[in-house]
């Protein structure tokens, strides 16, 4: 078998939802600026509202063709990765799709500054696209050709991003989510250190909140969006240790790496990261200096399912940390499932998120009494539903 094209493909369609899907965003690092130049509110721009009720979704998938037929597919990806596919569509026409551990390793050898940043998107983008190639090729779902399944149902967590902060409609999501299954909540800090006392007491607010409506039987963890320091961390872990908080993600930028183990050293409570981090030796460095207790990559930044594999591999030899990977439940769950529940405990459902990504597959993920559920479908289960799709066009790759 042999990659005959490689392409991107732009689908549309409308998205029903009463009210504002995004309620609420989190705290973010350029809220240090008074001036605020970030967009306060409202979807992303991909997800412009038509009227009331109606909102236009749109989906950019990778696809990999082959010369008997059978397509890959990943996403979903955005605008700006398409481009930097492009550099790797010569290696990949006319290699064969099953060689993803070459394949890989010549992407990365072949566009130096690939190792991180947007390139690193395109061959995340690209390895999971062959995977799903692959099992479709297998007829088998890529949790199998990972080892097999460690569990048919992998425990979720709920995260909230995009939820309203207002006391109320917490307590209600909370029990909204307890009632859907879910063990374990995260929720996103929305005030950081410049909101001195004032916004330091609201974030309190909300753990008081959020453990007062859980009741001691849900985990609850807590996200500050890289837009915190180390004393303020500190300070919060502090108050926050009545509450029996599972973790603090991202209380820093991810690259200061010193700072997280001088949180972790301090802080009464463990620390999660590196949702942002590239390659193993990315993970590897957040491990060696002892920056955090779970490590959560992303399989569409981190280098896909080969690279997320990879790490799941260093995690299992390093003293007490968990591989918890970042969001695209409908991804990650293949690569957790395929892992000891040692290594790999659970599977993030970034609630809103999960909506977005997964509105064209035909047939998403069962998510049932909090555990995602393992099917037969070949590949990563990305087969499209024609009924969602309204407008369907190629994105140029250049
Ligand atoms: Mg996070």
């Amino acid at each position: 078998m042999k990659i005959t094209a490689v392409r991107a493909r732009r689908v549309t369609g409308t998205f029903e939802y009463d009210g504002e899907f995004r309620e609420e965003r989190q705290a973010r690092p350029i809220d240090l600026y008074e001036q605020n130049f970030a967009v306060s509110m409202g979807g992303p721009p991909a997800m412009p509202k038509i009227s009331d009720g109606k909102y236009r979704m749109e989906g950019i998938f990778l696809e990999i063709d082959t010369d008997e037929g059978v397509t890959g597919r990943a996403g979903t990806i955005g605008a700006e990765t398409v481009h930097m596919v492009a550099q790797f569509e010569r290696l990949l026409v006319g290699s064969d799709p099953f060689a993803t551990e070459l394949l890989w390793d010549a992407m990365y050898r072949s566009v130096p500054n690939a190792r991180k940043g947007p390139g690193m998107l395109a061959i995340s983008a690209i390895d999971n696209a062959l995977w799903d190639l692959k099992g479709r090729a297998l007829n088998q779902p890529v949790w199998r050709l990972l080892g097999g399944a460690a569990r048919m149902e992998v425990p979720m967590y709920a995260s909230t991003l995009g939820y309203s902060l207002e006391p109320e409609l917490v307590r209600q999501r909370v029990k909204d989510h307890i009632a859907l299954g879910y063990r374990g909540q995260k929720w996103f800090f929305r005030y950081g250190p410049q909101h001195g006392r004032d916004g330091m007491a609201k974030n309190l607010e909300l753990v008081e909140t959020v453990r007062d409506t859980a009741g001691p039987d849900v985990e609850i963890m807590f996200d500050a969006w890289k837009s915190w320091d180390v004393r303020y961390t500190v300070d919060m872990a502090e108050r926050m240790v009545d509450y029996d908080v599972k973790w603090i993600e991202e209380p820093v930028q991810p690259d200061r790496i010193s700072s997280y183990a001088a949180i972790r050293r301090a802080s009464p409570i463990a620390i999660a990261g590196g949702e942002g981090e590239f390659t193993r030796w990315g993970a590897q460095e957040l491990i060696a200096q002892e920056a955090v207790d779970y490590l959560q990559p992303d399989v569409f930044i981190a280098g896909g399912i080969s690279e997320l594999t990879k790490i799941a591999a260093i995690a299992s030899v390093s003293e007490g940390v968990k591989l918890m990977p970042h969001a695209r439940a409908n991804v990650s769950m293949h690569i957790v499932a395929a892992q000891s529940p040692d290594v790999c405990p659970s599977v993030e459902d970034l609630v809103k998120s999960s909506v977005t990504n997964e509105f064209f597959l035909l047939a998403p993920p069962v998510r049932r009494l909090g555990k995602i559920c393992l099917s037969e479908q070949p590949g990563l289960g990305m087969d499209l539903d024609p009924a969602k799709i309204e407008s369907d066009e190629d994105v140029p790759l250049r």
